[in-house]
């Protein structure tokens, strides 16, 4: 009787012991021994462009069960990711993901700067030693040569001795080749002379037959042959403004900005079109995909990395605003175009093989006709009349001479040369047109170069403002407008650039390998997203980076 009882508390004490051993257990995969001894197959990193956080769940009703919905369902959703600079474009937002830090470390001012010793604007991918590759046309002259540190594309290559691939895959040329990094196998993007799929010299000296075979296909205009209509009958597009307001730009040859958008008749009089529609973001995932087959990637032993972002999405906020029945349709679209090419993915690799995140470059603001009809303090600056303005007051204090050499919303690049021939010191004109800006209705800040070298702000505008300059590419005196304020070419649709919440706050999604399930509201910044994944992969962190790994997910693997 002692030896059975000594026998079901000896089973008990096992079961009891096997039952608290589960819940550890089940940790363990996310330990970080676990993690050491294995890596995904592939990395997708997903940009969309201009992807407002408010989109997710804007249209949540209206979204598939296997696109957004899945990542949020099954991933990691940080609810509170914000770039911490200015000005919030598209280079500067592709460099920040991808190198972990600002365009003070990484040199990406902007989309395009004035150069000081070249005297002219530069692009932030343009690379004149370059030639074009799969078309004649000169724009493709580009390389990651202005970006100044490494990418954790670049960091996955150097991991293991560039047995990793990375391959960058946008319409945009920039929104392909700053994600791609310096050391990659290919960067593509759209060429609108040929409607190709285009690179450039820097990558190879031959395009891959499986890009050839891609370009005859002729899928841009396959994808236009037909007019464009709302997904979902159009009275179910409620979240949005009628069709027909003034707040919307129009396609060429258009006189109302009204469904359906004739493809075929606006593709005859505009190249780029493709870009500017939804289908563009399907032509992009059809072509992420080409790519995997074609370069087998996630195929062999080492981890690679596909670099893929949708750019159609910022090109229509960009005319139709954020409000537009277009917008909502392009993000229906989206998501059924990410629904299919997860399950590409999950054939292709297998499901838990491969880490993947989502994320946004920047946001966008609301149209300023639209807010002031709804009384959101907004407004216009109009560079060019301020340009005037201020040439006229520079020359009453110092006398004849063109003193601007170039002037917009975000800065003033004076002209140097002929201060230093008028011996007129660079500080002293630096702070009389701060001091001028500083009285003008809709500037929030205007600060000197001077000041941002020698002060170290922590918090608030300036600081995002000091967090996006580089000091031998940013302008001479740095300016940002009051919230909801933007440049008068943005009458119609909308735009992007500042350090305001619409433009900062970007959906961030992980999600497959290793990730677990959940969400977190604390605040973290875009530069998060590089050291995170250096992290998950076990590599070094880009070179520049000043951001930190998402301790809300990390904090997953050190339980
Ligand atoms: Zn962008
Ligand atoms: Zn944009």
């Amino acid at each position: 009787m002692f030896r059975l009882l000594k026998k079901i508390t000896a089973v008990a004490f096992i079961l009891v012991l096997s039952w608290q051993m589960l819940p550890a257990q089940k940790q363990k995969t996310f330990s970080a021994e676990g993690i050491q001894a294995n890596k995904p197959k592939l990395v997708v990193g997903i940009v969309v462009d201009q992807m407002r956080y408010d989109y997710l769940f804007r249209y949540w009703s209206k979204y598939s069960e296997t696109g957004f919905k899945k990542l949020v369902g099954e991933g990691f959703l940080l609810k509170n990711a914000n770039y911490n600079y200015v000005p919030t474009y598209t280079g500067p937002g592709h460099a920040c993901i991808y190198t972990g830090t600002t365009p003070a470390m990484n040199g990406i001012v902007s989309n395009e700067w004035y150069d000081r010793e070249l005297k002219k604007d530069v692009y932030c991918v343009e690379d004149t030693t370059m030639h074009p590759l799969g078309t004649y046309s000169m724009s493709s002259r580009v390389s990651p040569n202005r970006l100044l540190t490494t990418t954790i594309t670049d960091e996955l290559r150097l991991s293991n001795n560039f047995q990793s691939k990375v391959i960058g895959v946008a319409l945009k040329d920039r929104g392909a080749i700053l994600p791609a990094g310096h050391t990659a196998n290919a960067a593509y993007w759209f060429d609108k002379e040929t409607a190709h799929w285009a690179t450039s010299s820097f990558y190879m000296n031959e395009l891959p037959n499986w890009v050839e075979e891609f370009n005859a296909k002729k899928m841009a205009a396959e994808l236009m042959k037909e007019k464009w209509n709302t997904l979902l009958p159009i009275d179910q597009y409620v979240e949005s403004t009628a069709d027909d307001v003034r707040y919307e730009g129009l396609y060429a040859g258009e006189t109302h900005p009204v469904f359906p958008h004739d493809l075929p008749a606006i593709s005859l009089k505009d190249k780029d079109l493709i870009k500017r529609i939804p289908m563009g973001n399907t032509f992009t995932k059809d072509f992420a995909e080409a790519a995997l087959k074609g370069e087998e990637m996630g195929k062999g032993s080492a981890t690679d990395f596909l670099a893929v972002s949708f750019s159609s999405t910022d090109y229509v906020g960009h005319q139709f605003g954020i409000n537009s029945i277009e917008v909502e349709d392009t993000y229906l679209r989206l998501d059924r175009d990410l629904s299919e090419f997860f399950e590409f993915l999950e054939k292709w690799v297998g499901h838990s093989n491969y880490l993947l995140f989502l994320t946004a470059d920047h946001g966008a603001a609301g149209n300023v006709t639209f807010n002031t009809d709804e009384k959101i303090p907004s407004g216009f600056f109009d560079a060019k009349q301020v340009d005037s303005l201020l040439e006229n007051y520079l020359q009453s204090v110092y006398g004849p001479g063109e003193f601007v050499s170039e002037l917009t919303s975000h800065g003033i690049y004076l002209n140097q040369p002929l201060l230093e021939q008028k011996k007129i010191g660079l500080g002293d004109m630096e702070e009389k047109c701060a001091e001028f800006f500083s009285r003008m209705k809709g500037v929030a800040a205007a600060i000197t170069a001077q000041q941002l070298k020698t002060g170290n702000y922590t918090e608030g505008l300036l600081s995002f403002i000091q967090k996006g300059f580089n000091g031998k590419r940013s302008p001479d005196v740095i300016l940002s407008l009051d919230p909801s304020w933007m440049e008068w070419e943005s009458k119609s649709g909308t735009t992007h650039g500042a350090a305001y919440s619409y433009d900062t706050h970007v959906p961030l999604l992980f999600y497959g390998w290793n990730i677990p399930h959940g969400q977190s509201s604390d605040p973290v910044s875009v530069t998060d997203v590089a050291p995170t994944v250096a992290s998950l992969l076990n590599i070094e962190f880009p070179s520049g980076t000043t951001g930190k790994p998402v301790s809300a997910l990390m904090n997953f693997y050190s339980k």
